[in-house]
Protein backbone atom coordinates (compact mmCIF):
# COMPACT_ATOMS: atom_id res chain seq x y z
CA UNK A 1 0.00 0.00 0.00
CA UNK A 2 1.21 3.51 -0.68
CA UNK A 3 0.25 6.18 1.61
CA UNK A 4 1.04 9.26 0.74
CA UNK A 5 -1.10 11.24 4.22
CA UNK A 6 -1.93 10.25 7.59
CA UNK A 7 -5.40 10.67 9.26
CA UNK A 8 -5.21 13.17 11.89
CA UNK A 9 -7.47 10.80 14.23
CA UNK A 10 -6.86 7.34 15.49
CA UNK A 11 -7.45 4.77 13.47
CA UNK A 12 -10.51 2.22 15.24
CA UNK A 13 -9.77 -1.70 14.23
CA UNK A 14 -12.63 -4.23 15.61
CA UNK A 15 -10.64 -7.11 16.72
CA UNK A 16 -11.88 -10.36 15.61
CA UNK A 17 -11.28 -13.19 17.65
CA UNK A 18 -12.50 -16.16 18.76
CA UNK A 19 -12.35 -16.92 22.95
CA UNK A 20 -8.82 -14.54 22.91
CA UNK A 21 -7.92 -15.96 19.56
CA UNK A 22 -7.42 -13.23 17.39
CA UNK A 23 -8.28 -14.23 13.98
CA UNK A 24 -5.75 -13.92 11.10
CA UNK A 25 -7.36 -11.49 8.87
CA UNK A 26 -7.67 -8.66 12.17
CA UNK A 27 -3.24 -8.81 11.10
CA UNK A 28 -3.97 -7.73 8.16
CA UNK A 29 -6.43 -4.67 9.36
CA UNK A 30 -3.63 -3.69 11.85
CA UNK A 31 -1.26 -3.68 9.01
CA UNK A 32 -3.32 -1.79 6.68
CA UNK A 33 -4.26 0.31 9.80
CA UNK A 34 -0.71 1.72 10.56
CA UNK A 35 -0.16 3.03 7.29
CA UNK A 36 -3.11 5.59 7.74
CA UNK A 37 -2.69 6.47 11.00
CA UNK A 38 -2.58 5.38 15.15
CA UNK A 39 -4.47 2.53 15.32
CA UNK A 40 -6.52 1.80 18.93
CA UNK A 41 -8.37 -1.80 19.10
CA UNK A 42 -11.61 -2.23 20.20
CA UNK A 43 -12.24 -5.73 22.10
CA UNK A 44 -15.56 -7.50 22.78
CA UNK A 45 -15.77 -9.99 25.64
CA UNK A 46 -13.23 -12.03 27.71
CA UNK A 47 -9.40 -12.34 26.80
CA UNK A 48 -7.96 -8.80 25.94
CA UNK A 49 -4.82 -9.20 28.43
CA UNK A 50 -3.45 -12.40 26.43
CA UNK A 51 -4.24 -10.53 23.43
CA UNK A 52 -2.22 -7.13 24.21
CA UNK A 53 1.60 -8.64 23.17
CA UNK A 54 0.26 -9.84 19.69
CA UNK A 55 -1.76 -6.73 19.12
CA UNK A 56 1.24 -4.32 20.42
CA UNK A 57 3.42 -6.06 17.46
CA UNK A 58 1.20 -5.05 15.12
CA UNK A 59 1.28 -1.48 16.06
CA UNK A 60 -1.74 -1.32 18.28
CA UNK A 61 -0.75 1.54 20.64
CA UNK A 62 -4.43 1.90 22.67
CA UNK A 63 -6.73 -0.83 23.14
CA UNK A 64 -10.17 -0.35 24.57
CA UNK A 65 -12.18 -2.68 26.23
CA UNK A 66 -16.01 -2.84 25.74
CA UNK A 67 -18.03 -3.57 28.57
CA UNK A 68 -22.32 -4.02 27.84
CA UNK A 69 -24.38 -2.47 30.34
CA UNK A 70 -27.29 -4.71 29.95
CA UNK A 71 -29.03 -7.42 31.72
CA UNK A 72 -29.80 -8.97 28.48
CA UNK A 73 -28.64 -12.29 27.82
CA UNK A 74 -25.88 -11.93 24.32
CA UNK A 75 -26.63 -8.33 24.00
CA UNK A 76 -23.21 -8.37 22.79
CA UNK A 77 -23.78 -10.43 19.51
CA UNK A 78 -26.36 -8.58 18.47
CA UNK A 79 -25.12 -5.58 15.59
CA UNK A 80 -27.09 -3.03 16.80
CA UNK A 81 -25.74 -3.05 20.09
CA UNK A 82 -22.16 -3.91 18.55
CA UNK A 83 -22.87 -0.73 16.59
CA UNK A 84 -23.65 1.60 19.58
CA UNK A 85 -20.66 0.36 21.22
CA UNK A 86 -18.24 0.91 18.46
CA UNK A 87 -19.81 4.18 17.95
CA UNK A 88 -19.33 5.09 21.46
CA UNK A 89 -15.47 4.63 21.06
CA UNK A 90 -14.63 6.62 17.73
CA UNK A 91 -16.79 9.16 19.73
CA UNK A 92 -14.58 8.90 22.81
CA UNK A 93 -11.42 7.97 20.85
CA UNK A 94 -12.16 11.06 17.98
CA UNK A 95 -11.26 8.35 15.53
CA UNK A 96 -11.53 8.98 11.62
CA UNK A 97 -11.75 5.76 10.30
CA UNK A 98 -13.39 2.51 11.72
CA UNK A 99 -12.05 -0.78 9.68
CA UNK A 100 -13.53 -4.36 10.44
CA UNK A 101 -13.25 -7.67 8.80
CA UNK A 102 -16.07 -7.96 5.87
CA UNK A 103 -17.99 -10.70 7.34
CA UNK A 104 -21.42 -11.27 7.16
CA UNK A 105 -22.04 -10.17 10.68
CA UNK A 106 -19.23 -7.44 10.57
CA UNK A 107 -20.77 -5.57 7.52
CA UNK A 108 -24.44 -5.32 9.31
CA UNK A 109 -22.47 -3.41 12.40
CA UNK A 110 -20.44 -1.38 9.79
CA UNK A 111 -23.76 -0.10 7.75
CA UNK A 112 -25.46 0.31 11.72
CA UNK A 113 -22.44 1.75 12.59
CA UNK A 114 -21.89 4.59 9.94
CA UNK A 115 -25.71 5.64 10.45
CA UNK A 116 -24.99 5.85 14.02
CA UNK A 117 -21.42 8.19 13.04
CA UNK A 118 -22.74 10.17 9.96
CA UNK A 119 -20.06 8.23 8.28
CA UNK A 120 -19.40 7.14 4.59
CA UNK A 121 -19.24 3.17 4.37
CA UNK A 122 -17.77 1.04 1.73
CA UNK A 123 -17.47 -2.79 2.22
CA UNK A 124 -16.03 -5.49 0.86
CA UNK A 125 -12.49 -3.11 0.18
CA UNK A 126 -9.54 -4.89 -0.48
CA UNK A 127 -7.17 -2.07 0.30
CA UNK A 128 -7.41 1.55 1.90
CA UNK A 129 -5.37 4.99 1.78
CA UNK A 130 -5.11 8.20 2.85
CA UNK A 131 -5.67 10.43 -0.45
CA UNK A 132 -3.57 13.98 -0.36
CA UNK A 133 -6.33 15.94 1.29
CA UNK A 134 -7.00 13.47 4.14
CA UNK A 135 -10.09 11.80 1.99
CA UNK A 136 -10.22 8.03 3.13
CA UNK A 137 -10.03 5.64 -0.08
CA UNK A 138 -10.96 2.57 -0.96
CA UNK A 139 -10.10 0.02 -3.51
CA UNK A 140 -12.24 -2.66 -4.08
CA UNK A 141 -12.64 -6.04 -6.89
CA UNK A 142 -16.00 -5.99 -8.10
CA UNK A 143 -17.76 -7.90 -11.19
CA UNK A 144 -15.64 -11.47 -11.09
CA UNK A 145 -12.40 -9.25 -10.55
CA UNK A 146 -13.02 -7.65 -14.09
CA UNK A 147 -13.36 -3.95 -12.33
CA UNK A 148 -11.10 -2.48 -9.46
CA UNK A 149 -12.90 0.42 -8.07
CA UNK A 150 -11.25 3.04 -6.19
CA UNK A 151 -13.84 5.14 -4.20
CA UNK A 152 -13.43 8.47 -1.77
CA UNK A 153 -15.61 8.53 1.22
CA UNK A 154 -16.43 12.53 1.65
CA UNK A 155 -17.51 12.43 5.39
CA UNK A 156 -15.23 13.44 8.00
CA UNK A 157 -15.12 9.49 9.72
CA UNK A 158 -14.95 6.37 7.58
CA UNK A 159 -16.18 3.33 8.09
CA UNK A 160 -14.33 0.24 5.58
CA UNK A 161 -14.62 -3.48 5.75
CA UNK A 162 -11.68 -5.17 3.95
CA UNK A 163 -11.87 -8.89 2.93
CA UNK A 164 -9.48 -11.49 4.20
CA UNK A 165 -6.83 -11.86 2.40
CA UNK A 166 -6.60 -8.76 0.81
CA UNK A 167 -2.70 -7.83 1.96
CA UNK A 168 0.07 -9.94 3.91
CA UNK A 169 0.41 -9.17 7.54
CA UNK A 170 3.17 -7.65 8.47
CA UNK A 171 4.52 -6.70 12.10
CA UNK A 172 5.25 -2.97 12.82
CA UNK A 173 9.01 -2.46 13.09
CA UNK A 174 8.58 -1.37 16.51
CA UNK A 175 6.38 -1.62 19.01
CA UNK A 176 5.17 -0.48 23.04
CA UNK A 177 2.72 -1.99 25.41
CA UNK A 178 -0.70 -0.36 24.75
CA UNK A 179 -2.28 0.96 27.11
CA UNK A 180 -6.32 -0.39 27.74
CA UNK A 181 -9.60 1.86 28.50
CA UNK A 182 -12.81 0.47 29.41
CA UNK A 183 -15.75 1.49 27.46
CA UNK A 184 -19.34 0.87 29.20
CA UNK A 185 -21.73 1.08 27.01
CA UNK A 186 -25.79 0.64 28.41
CA UNK A 187 -27.53 -0.52 24.72
CA UNK A 188 -30.42 1.90 23.50
CA UNK A 189 -34.21 -0.03 22.96
CA UNK A 190 -33.70 0.22 20.02
CA UNK A 191 -30.67 -1.54 19.53
CA UNK A 192 -32.58 -4.69 21.54
CA UNK A 193 -35.33 -4.99 19.64
CA UNK A 194 -34.32 -8.41 18.82
CA UNK A 195 -33.10 -11.41 21.35
CA UNK A 196 -30.37 -13.91 20.76
CA UNK A 197 -32.29 -16.76 21.78
CA UNK A 198 -29.64 -20.05 21.40
CA UNK A 199 -25.92 -19.57 20.04
CA UNK A 200 -24.68 -22.63 19.12
CA UNK A 201 -21.09 -23.28 17.75
CA UNK A 202 -20.61 -24.93 14.83
CA UNK A 203 -18.26 -28.17 15.39
CA UNK A 204 -15.08 -27.57 14.54
CA UNK A 205 -13.87 -29.58 11.53
CA UNK A 206 -9.90 -28.68 12.57
CA UNK A 207 -9.56 -27.06 9.13
CA UNK A 208 -9.34 -23.43 8.74
CA UNK A 209 -12.36 -20.87 8.23
CA UNK A 210 -13.07 -21.09 4.33
CA UNK A 211 -13.12 -17.16 4.17
CA UNK A 212 -9.60 -16.78 6.08
CA UNK A 213 -7.47 -20.12 4.64
CA UNK A 214 -4.33 -19.54 2.56
CA UNK A 215 -5.35 -22.72 0.74
CA UNK A 216 -9.06 -23.97 -0.76
CA UNK A 217 -9.92 -26.81 -2.04
CA UNK A 218 -13.60 -26.36 -3.68
CA UNK A 219 -15.50 -29.47 -4.92
CA UNK A 220 -18.57 -29.46 -7.37
CA UNK A 221 -21.14 -31.65 -9.31
CA UNK A 222 -18.44 -33.64 -10.48
CA UNK A 223 -18.03 -35.19 -6.78
CA UNK A 224 -21.35 -37.04 -7.26
CA UNK A 225 -21.25 -36.04 -3.17
CA UNK A 226 -18.46 -37.70 -2.39
CA UNK A 227 -15.86 -35.23 -1.10
CA UNK A 228 -13.61 -37.45 0.62
CA UNK A 229 -10.85 -37.18 -1.46
CA UNK A 230 -10.93 -33.53 -1.48
CA UNK A 231 -10.88 -33.88 2.32
CA UNK A 232 -7.92 -36.24 2.18
CA UNK A 233 -6.20 -33.49 0.22
CA UNK A 234 -7.33 -30.27 2.35
CA UNK A 235 -5.89 -31.84 5.48
CA UNK A 236 -2.47 -32.70 4.11
CA UNK A 237 -2.68 -29.10 2.89
CA UNK A 238 -4.06 -27.53 5.54
CA UNK A 239 -6.48 -26.60 3.61
CA UNK A 240 -10.28 -25.27 4.14
CA UNK A 241 -13.08 -27.29 1.94
CA UNK A 242 -15.30 -25.02 -0.16
CA UNK A 243 -18.13 -25.89 -2.97
CA UNK A 244 -20.27 -25.24 -5.71
CA UNK A 245 -23.68 -23.92 -5.17
CA UNK A 246 -24.43 -27.39 -6.83
CA UNK A 247 -22.91 -29.41 -4.26
CA UNK A 248 -24.50 -27.07 -1.39
CA UNK A 249 -28.19 -27.63 -2.91
CA UNK A 250 -27.65 -31.22 -2.99
CA UNK A 251 -26.91 -31.10 0.60
CA UNK A 252 -23.33 -32.74 0.00
CA UNK A 253 -21.92 -30.46 2.28
CA UNK A 254 -23.22 -27.30 4.53
CA UNK A 255 -24.47 -23.92 2.90
CA UNK A 256 -21.89 -22.28 4.76
CA UNK A 257 -19.10 -23.71 2.29
CA UNK A 258 -20.68 -22.15 -0.44
CA UNK A 259 -17.88 -19.95 -3.07
CA UNK A 260 -19.65 -17.23 -5.34
CA UNK A 261 -21.98 -14.61 -5.82
CA UNK A 262 -24.45 -15.89 -3.68
CA UNK A 263 -21.91 -17.38 -0.87
CA UNK A 264 -18.83 -16.82 0.56
CA UNK A 265 -15.55 -14.81 -1.22
CA UNK A 266 -12.51 -16.32 -1.11
CA UNK A 267 -8.78 -14.54 -2.10
CA UNK A 268 -6.06 -17.71 -0.74
CA UNK A 269 -2.84 -18.18 -2.09
CA UNK A 270 -3.72 -21.17 -3.70
CA UNK A 271 -7.48 -22.35 -4.45
CA UNK A 272 -8.35 -25.97 -6.27
CA UNK A 273 -11.03 -26.29 -8.17
CA UNK A 274 -12.80 -30.01 -8.51
CA UNK A 275 -15.37 -31.30 -10.72
CA UNK A 276 -16.60 -27.60 -11.22
CA UNK A 277 -17.09 -25.99 -14.24
CA UNK A 278 -16.42 -22.53 -13.67
CA UNK A 279 -19.97 -20.85 -14.06
CA UNK A 280 -19.48 -17.27 -13.40
CA UNK A 281 -21.47 -17.39 -10.06
CA UNK A 282 -19.15 -19.31 -8.84
CA UNK A 283 -16.02 -17.42 -9.81
CA UNK A 284 -17.16 -13.92 -8.87
CA UNK A 285 -16.63 -15.68 -5.39
CA UNK A 286 -12.56 -16.71 -5.82
CA UNK A 287 -11.47 -15.22 -9.35
CA UNK A 288 -9.13 -13.37 -7.26
CA UNK A 289 -7.20 -16.08 -5.80
CA UNK A 290 -3.11 -16.15 -6.34
CA UNK A 291 -2.38 -19.39 -8.13
CA UNK A 292 -5.76 -21.24 -9.16
CA UNK A 293 -5.44 -25.10 -9.84
CA UNK A 294 -8.54 -26.35 -11.86
CA UNK A 295 -8.77 -30.63 -11.95
CA UNK A 296 -11.77 -31.32 -14.58
CA UNK A 297 -12.32 -34.12 -16.72
CA UNK A 298 -13.68 -31.85 -19.83
CA UNK A 299 -11.13 -29.95 -21.65
CA UNK A 300 -13.64 -27.24 -23.11
CA UNK A 301 -14.66 -26.90 -18.92
CA UNK A 302 -14.55 -22.56 -18.37
CA UNK A 303 -12.75 -23.33 -15.34
CA UNK A 304 -9.65 -23.80 -17.84
CA UNK A 305 -9.85 -20.13 -19.27
CA UNK A 306 -8.98 -18.32 -15.43
CA UNK A 307 -7.11 -21.75 -14.70
CA UNK A 308 -2.48 -20.87 -13.92
CA UNK A 309 -2.44 -25.08 -14.12
CA UNK A 310 -4.99 -27.25 -15.43
CA UNK A 311 -5.73 -30.90 -15.27
CA UNK A 312 -7.76 -32.83 -17.38
CA UNK A 313 -8.78 -36.27 -15.57
CA UNK A 314 -11.20 -38.08 -13.23
CA UNK A 315 -11.35 -36.33 -9.53
CA UNK A 316 -11.36 -39.58 -8.44
CA UNK A 317 -7.92 -40.81 -10.27
CA UNK A 318 -5.81 -37.26 -10.01
CA UNK A 319 -6.74 -36.61 -6.40
CA UNK A 320 -5.54 -40.58 -4.52
CA UNK A 321 -2.53 -38.99 -7.16
CA UNK A 322 -1.70 -36.10 -5.81
CA UNK A 323 -2.38 -36.79 -1.78
CA UNK A 324 0.04 -40.14 -2.19
CA UNK A 325 2.93 -37.30 -3.96
CA UNK A 326 2.29 -35.29 -0.94
CA UNK A 327 2.15 -37.77 1.81
CA UNK A 328 5.59 -39.16 0.27
CA UNK A 329 6.93 -35.65 -0.01
CA UNK A 330 5.74 -34.55 3.62
CA UNK A 331 7.18 -37.89 4.84
C1 LIG B 1 -28.55 -16.07 -9.14
C2 LIG B 1 -27.59 -17.23 -9.06
C3 LIG B 1 -26.63 -17.24 -8.08
C4 LIG B 1 -25.71 -18.29 -8.01
N1 LIG B 1 -24.76 -18.28 -7.04
C5 LIG B 1 -23.82 -19.24 -7.03
C6 LIG B 1 -22.75 -19.22 -6.09
O1 LIG B 1 -22.65 -18.35 -5.22
N2 LIG B 1 -21.83 -20.21 -6.15
C7 LIG B 1 -21.87 -21.21 -7.09
O2 LIG B 1 -20.99 -22.06 -7.09
N3 LIG B 1 -22.89 -21.26 -7.97
C8 LIG B 1 -23.86 -20.31 -7.95
N4 LIG B 1 -24.87 -20.40 -8.86
C9 LIG B 1 -24.96 -21.60 -9.72
C10 LIG B 1 -24.00 -21.50 -10.91
O3 LIG B 1 -24.59 -20.74 -11.94
C11 LIG B 1 -23.67 -22.90 -11.45
O4 LIG B 1 -24.84 -23.58 -11.74
C12 LIG B 1 -22.83 -23.74 -10.47
O5 LIG B 1 -21.75 -23.01 -9.98
C13 LIG B 1 -22.33 -24.97 -11.20
O6 LIG B 1 -21.80 -25.85 -10.25
P1 LIG B 1 -20.77 -26.97 -10.70
O7 LIG B 1 -19.61 -26.31 -11.37
O8 LIG B 1 -20.51 -27.81 -9.51
O9 LIG B 1 -21.60 -27.86 -11.71
P2 LIG B 1 -21.52 -28.01 -13.25
O10 LIG B 1 -21.58 -26.70 -13.94
O11 LIG B 1 -22.51 -29.05 -13.64
O12 LIG B 1 -20.05 -28.57 -13.52
C14 LIG B 1 -19.63 -29.82 -13.11
C15 LIG B 1 -18.24 -30.04 -13.72
O13 LIG B 1 -17.69 -31.22 -13.19
C16 LIG B 1 -16.95 -31.88 -14.22
N5 LIG B 1 -16.87 -33.30 -13.82
C17 LIG B 1 -17.90 -34.20 -13.73
N6 LIG B 1 -17.43 -35.38 -13.25
C18 LIG B 1 -16.10 -35.21 -13.04
C19 LIG B 1 -15.07 -36.06 -12.54
N7 LIG B 1 -15.34 -37.32 -12.13
N8 LIG B 1 -13.82 -35.58 -12.48
C20 LIG B 1 -13.53 -34.30 -12.86
N9 LIG B 1 -14.48 -33.45 -13.34
C21 LIG B 1 -15.74 -33.90 -13.40
C22 LIG B 1 -17.74 -31.64 -15.47
O14 LIG B 1 -16.90 -31.74 -16.61
C23 LIG B 1 -18.25 -30.22 -15.25
O15 LIG B 1 -17.38 -29.25 -15.83
C24 LIG B 1 -25.80 -19.36 -8.95
C25 LIG B 1 -26.77 -19.33 -9.92
C26 LIG B 1 -27.67 -18.30 -9.98
C27 LIG B 1 -28.72 -18.30 -11.07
Amino acid sequence: MTTMTTLTGPVLVLIDHHAGAVRPPTLELLTLARAAGDVTALWFGDGLDGALPLLAEYGVTSAYQVVIDSPVANAMHLPAVAAEAVAAAVRQSDAALVLLTSTFENKEIGVLLAREIDAGIVVDANGVTIAADGAVETNQSAFASTWNVRTQITTPRAVVAIKPNSIPAEPAPSSAAPGVVTVTVTPSEDALRTRIVERTERVATGRPELAEAQVVIAGGRGTNGDFSAIEELADLLGAAVGATRVATDEGWIEHTAQIGQTGVTVAPKLYIGVGLSGAVHHTGGMQSSGTIVAVNGDPEAPIFEIADFGIVGDLFTVLPQLSAELRARLG
